[in-house]
């Protein structure tokens, strides 16, 4: 039974979902994710009758057996292909339609919400996943997370992993070179393997104007230890001899940023703060917050109300609406970022690569698969998670202009999810509005790779510990007094 095939293409045996289900998994895109079945090149069209009868036979509901999102393209197509098209032809549209966040379904057996907790933490990603965990590993019991619908649903499930060093002002290097040793240690603090590898990221530069931000950059870096060089395009062609040199004329690089693979970081983080008594609970949107005395008093929800000490909104694209329901306006606009994953190749990129003036990135993951994104200047506001043509036409273009060797790749599947952005590039810390009401958003494109190293810094700040300066730097009332060095490192 242990040898029973389900997917094919993902080699996701029946032990692999029962075993997915039995810790918790029952929702069709929680299973998906957690075994990996549904995402090789059949996109799941030979193997999703057989998990759902096996999820059926376990006792799932209707509800938790909706079909996954379907993710386009229908067949593999290769970027050559893809960069043939015109992108300024193509249209900046919602795409192939998909729900922004999957409605809640009804979930299966759960047991009461508690009736009052220290913390409530709104949003299941990995800031408040991360959050949780460091709060419980300070003593603090009684946390309760509550997330809208499975953990991963959000930008945390959709990124493409990169966790660098390398920023422009003193404090994000500082956090990104905390947050890159607390990546270093999770698989040992939580048992749970999260894919953490040190490639680099290597920035190429396209103009003089690009090289001196780099080389900016690069003193503020190695102030701090780190060991950021500026490369020629012959030096930056001996780190990725693929690259096509003439495309750039320096670049920056790092050998020590890196590439997670995110969706295990949410699970091990939930799985260590439930070790230590806090409750995480998904298909549970939070929909009311009971203001009073200027303090939120209660969290509420359809299956209960929550008093509490503390609301933390970690909510991510969707912080705004959340903020809504204490009356506070929040200025972040989500934005979608679209991103797509190739079949395999055999290894062959070291570092996460980025093209400066572009918004392109790539990586290639453990299983030989490139990963990228890539920015449109021309993107609305609003959130959307359709993925469009015009993107794929874009990409490929741009990727096969650095490497021209990925023409004859295909393109597996893309995706989309929500940048949370806020009009400095930074985030918002701290209270607002009650006083008992904390942001934990506005991380633009970088909130995976903060996470780590500001839930760490918060959760002393809650406990009475050391205050660090970030708390007193990015609060929602920077942008009343017009203070704020905005951040333009960013990538997309
Ligand atoms: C395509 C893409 C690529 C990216 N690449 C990178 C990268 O390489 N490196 C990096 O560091 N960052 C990257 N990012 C950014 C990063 O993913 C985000 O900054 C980060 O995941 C934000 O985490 P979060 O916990 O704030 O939000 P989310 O992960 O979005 O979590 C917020 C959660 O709140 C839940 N929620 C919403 N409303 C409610 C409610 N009313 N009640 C309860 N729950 C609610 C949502 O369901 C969601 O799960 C990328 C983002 C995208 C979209």
């Amino acid at each position: 039974m242990g040898k029973t095939i389900l997917c094919a293409c993902e080699d996701v045996t029946l032990s692999d979902v029962r075993r997915a289900f039995a810790e918790g998994h029952r929702d069709l895109e929680s299973v998906k994710r957690y075994t990996g079945f549904g995402t090789g090149p059949c996109q799941g069209k030979s193997c999703l009758n057989a998990v759902v009868q096996e999820m059926i036979r376990l006792g799932a509901t209707a509800a938790e057996i909706a079909p996954f999102t379907p993710r386009p393209p229908v067949q593999p197509v290769t970027f050559g292909s893809l960069a043939a098209l015109d992108p300024e032809a193509l249209p900046v549209d919602h795409g192939v339609p998909v729900p922004a966040l999957p409605a809640p379904p009804c979930p299966g057996p759960s047991g009461p919400l508690p009736e009052r907790a220290d913390v409530v933490i709104v949003g299941g990603g990995i800031l408040g996943l991360s959050l949780a965990h460091q709060l419980t590993l300070r003593g603090v019991r009684e946390v309760v997370v509550l997330e809208r619908s499975y953990l991963n649903a959000g930008a945390s499930g959709r990124n493409g992993g990169g966790v660098r060093a390398q920023w422009s002002t003193p404090t994000m290097v500082r956090l990104g070179l905390r947050s890159l040793k607390l990546f270093g240690s999770f698989a040992g603090d939580t048992g749970v393997n999260g894919w953490f590898r040190r490639g680099g990221y290597l920035f190429l530069a396209p103009d003089g104007s690009q090289v001196k931000r780099l080389e900016r950059n690069q003193a503020i870096q190695r102030e701090q230890g780190m060991r950021t060089r500026i490369l020629s395009p012959g030096e930056a062609c001996a780190v990725v001899p693929q690259l096509d040199g003439s495309r750039f004329v320096a670049a920056s690089w790092n050998p020590d940023d890196g590439v997670v693979f995110p969706w295990p970081f949410l699970w091990g983080y939930a799985d260590a703060a439930r070790s230590r008594g806090a409750t995480v609970r998904t298909f549970t949107p939070v929909t009311g917050l009971d203001v009073q005395g200027g303090l939120v008093r209660a969290v509420e929800t359809a299956s209960g109300r929550i008093r509490c000490d503390t609301v933390v909104n970690a909510a991510g694209a969707w912080s705004p609406g959340v903020a809504r329901l204490a009356g506070v306006n929040l200025p972040n606009r989500p934005t979608r970022h679209e991103i797509l994953v190739s079949g395999p190749m055999k290894p062959w990129l070291g570092p996460l690569v980025s093209a400066l003036g572009t918004g392109l990135y790539f990586s290639q993951s453990q299983r030989g698969e490139i990963v990228g994104g890539m920015g449109d200047p021309d993107e609305p506001a609003g959130i959307s998670h359709g993925s469009t043509l015009r993107f794929l036409a874009r990409f490929s273009r741009a990727l096969v202009g650095y490497v021209p060797l990925t023409a004859g790749l295909p393109v597996m599947r893309q995706w989309a999810g929500s940048y949370d952005v806020t009009p400095d590039n930074n985030p918002i810390l701290g209270a607002a509005g009650p006083a008992n009401f904390l942001q934990l958003n506005g991380f633009v494109g970088h909130g995976f790779m903060m996470a780590p190293a500001v839930t760490e810094a918060m959760a002393e700040w809650m406990t009475g510990r050391e205050k660090d300066e970030i708390f007193d730097r990015f609060t929602l009332d920077r942008f009343a007094s017009g203070g704020g060095v905005g951040e333009d490192f960013i990538i997309g």
